[in-house]
């Protein structure tokens, strides 16, 4: 048998476990497990978030009380007005520019306060559905594990069988050549060997040189110029 008959033989039965191969990574089992094991690794990440917010959410908190003392300080002044301005004949103006002045701090205390109460519930919410979903991941992470353990465990199995008659059908295969088929197939070139119609590669459609028409018309393995896939002729 001919090298390339070898190649094509080989070839056939390596399709069968690429195919295994693509169900496998493409398995729902596979799914299931890889999205559980992603959002696990990325949790203390997601947390880390939040607690960030939940900080400066406290820094906040921090300002607004120290702006609400400074108001009730300011406030004091009022308490003795009645006084001030009867006895002492203070300018009532004055007083009622300053409460004015007072009563715009106090509505904008308030908004920054209503902001901020809105902002903890929103941190709340969103660490409590984060909690929620850990809890449900870490369930879905250990129920995939042992399912998807299973699952290729079976797929090994028939992988095996196909890899012994590999095994098997690369003997007859030129080392150095069978070293390159396995670099094409690393790299997912598939097929690795293609038909040549009219000179052509089948894949690519790129012409043979005039050395490679010889080379492959006296029986040498021969690869596209452009793909560089393997070429034989029928
Ligand atoms: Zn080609």
């Amino acid at each position: 048998m001919s090298q390339i008959d070898q190649l094509l033989k080989y070839q056939q039965e390596d399709e069968k476990l690429i195919k295994l191969e693509q169900e496998a990574a493409s398995s729902e089992e596979r799914k299931a497990y890889v999205q559980a094991k992603n959002f696990m690794t990325k949790a203390p990440e997601k947390l880390d978030q939040i607690d960030a917010k939940a900080a400066e959410l406290e820094r906040m908190a921090g300002r607004l009380n120290k702006a609400y003392e400074e108001l009730a300080e300011a406030l004091k002044d009022f308490d003795s007005l009645d006084e001030m301005v009867k006895d002492e004949g203070a300018d009532v103006s004055f007083y009622k520019k300053s409460a004015l002045a007072l009563q715009e701090k106090i509505r904008s205390l308030k908004n920054e306060i209503n902001s901020l109460t809105a902002n903890v519930k929103a941190v709340d919410e969103e660490y409590k559905a984060l909690k929620k979903k850990v809890i449900a991941m870490q369930r879905q992470y250990k129920e995939s594990h042992a399912v998807y353990a299973a699952y290729k465990e079976q797929k090994k199995k028939e992988m095996a069988v196909i890899e012994d008659e590999l095994k098997q059908l690369a003997k007859g295969i030129d080392p150095a050549i069978f070293a390159k088929y396995q670099t094409k197939r690393s790299e997912r070139i598939f097929p690795i060997i293609c038909e040549v119609r009219a000179d052509r590669c089948s894949k690519c459609g790129i012409e043979l040189s005039l050395a490679g028409k010889e080379a492959l018309s006296s029986g040498t393995v021969v690869e596209c110029e452009n793909c560089h896939r393997f070429l034989y002729k029928k």
